[in-house]
């Protein structure tokens, strides 16, 4: 195996680990919240390592405050206020507001 590709094959397994560590932290949520807390500790601390970024629909499930895991309805509040969607985390109460375009909001006139 090449240099290249060696470094190519490291960051697509640091990328399947994150993954996986998320299927996991979801699948123990329910018995055991603390133990979703360390998965998904721990796949933010592969990505940091191998310099992987997170994709964007799983950074969404970290509060960025606490590192809860959060799932909708369990351990967040999801609300809809003035153009945002509101995420707050139900364990440290830090919210994340991420905004949204409706249609035609971009167009000149
Ligand atoms: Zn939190």
């Amino acid at each position: 195996m090449r240099r290249k590709d060696k470094k190519v094959w490291i960051k697509d397994m640091a990328a399947q680990r994150m993954v996986r560590l998320f299927d996991l932290a979801d699948e123990s949520f329910d018995e055991d919240p603390g133990l979703s807390k360390r998965y998904v500790f721990l796949a933010r601390r592969i990505g940091m390592r191998h310099r992987v970024r997170m994709p964007s629909h799983l950074k969404r499930r970290i509060c960025k405050c606490c590192g809860a895991y959060l799932i909708h309805g369990a351990s967040c509040r999801v609300r809809v206020r003035s153009g945002r969607v509101v995420t707050t985390c139900m364990e440290c109460g830090h919210s994340k507001r991420i905004p949204y375009h409706t249609a035609g909001s971009n167009t000149l006139d």
